[in-house]
């Protein structure tokens, strides 16, 4: 498995597995926990998940309880909860749900109306607790980030989780460059845009040239980004597989060009893409 270094000098697989929606419907539970299970054995380790997302931090405790030492796990509190009381309630409550002691990542999932420094400073209690083992942000456009490192404890920031795709690229304007030169990994959510790139007609042609699927070339396309982790959301096994097969998939320098052309870089600023 490709991995890249957190700041914090932890090594984490650039390919996760995304959680949203998970454990909401019944009926899907066993193939969800199947999926999970099978992702990690493949060396998809690392776990997105929220407290936002109702009934997967369930699902993660019954698919990877005994697992736990094989998992990078990542969970977020809501803006609504982020005060410095409530993020610790919030965190304490999404450990309960995972049956856990830890989350080796706790991000803010988007800003409101909290004060950063209170949110930051819980993060600091809850790590210097042993409760998370780094914290970092979600949604930030690069205003938040500047703003947000410039504070205490801004600079342990660890990732910024943000809409990033073929479909979605505009962080490459400003916000991506910026947190490289900072060795900052972006983690990009809805990499596949929700499923749809699987029926995308611009990419089936390049799809072809490698016997792959349209899904695993818009993948296989952020893998190839430098200092970016990709967490798709995959419920079947079949999915799983075929989302590990991308990191294979060696894009050419024609095929770079020509997906530039299909999914064209940003040409100016544009405020940051949020689902
Ligand atoms: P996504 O990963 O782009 O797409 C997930 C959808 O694609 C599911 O319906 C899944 O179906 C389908 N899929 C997966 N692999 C496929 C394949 N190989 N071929 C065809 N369809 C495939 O969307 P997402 O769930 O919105 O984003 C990924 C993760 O990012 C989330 O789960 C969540 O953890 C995180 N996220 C974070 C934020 C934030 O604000 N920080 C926002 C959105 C998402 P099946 O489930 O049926 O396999």
């Amino acid at each position: 498995m490709k991995t890249l270094l957190l700041p914090s000098g932890v090594s984490v697989p650039v390919l996760g597995q995304g959680t949203w929606r998970m454990g909401e419907d019944p009926s899907q539970r066993k193939a969800e926990i199947a999926a999970l299970r099978l992702g990690v054995d493949l060396g998809m380790t690392l776990i997105d998940t929220a407290e936002m997302y109702v009934g997967a931090e369930e699902v993660i405790a019954e698919a990877l309880r005994d697992r736990r030492s094989e998992i990078f796990l990542v969970s977020k509190v809501m803006p609504n909860n982020a005060t410095r009381h409530g993020t610790i309630k919030a965190c304490e409550n999404s450990l309960k749900r995972l049956k856990t002691d830890f989350l080796d990542l706790y991000l803010l999932h988007w800003r409101e109306s909290v004060p950063l420094e209170e949110t930051f400073e819980a993060f600091q209690l809850l790590k210097r607790d042993g409760k998370i083992k780094d914290y970092g942000v979600s949604n930030f456009d690069l205003s938040d980030m500047k703003e947000a490192m410039a504070l205490n404890s801004g600079e342990e920031i660890a990732t910024n989780q943000v809409y990033y795709n073929l479909l979605h690229r505009g962080i490459e304007w400003d916000l991506l460059p910026w947190c490289r030169k900072r060795a900052l990994p972006i983690m990009s959510y809805s990499p596949i845009e929700k499923g749809e790139m699987s029926h995308n007609s611009k990419l089936k042609s390049i799809a072809k040239r490698h016997n792959a699927t349209p899904t695993q070339i818009a993948l296989a396309w952020l893998i190839h980004q430098k200092n970016v982790i990709v967490i798709p959301k995959a419920g079947q096994m079949e999915h799983v597989r075929e989302n590990r097969r991308s990191l294979e998939i060696q894009l050419s320098k024609q095929d770079l060009i020509d997906l530039n052309n299909a999914f064209p870089p940003p040409h100016q600023k544009d405020p940051l893409a949020i689902l």
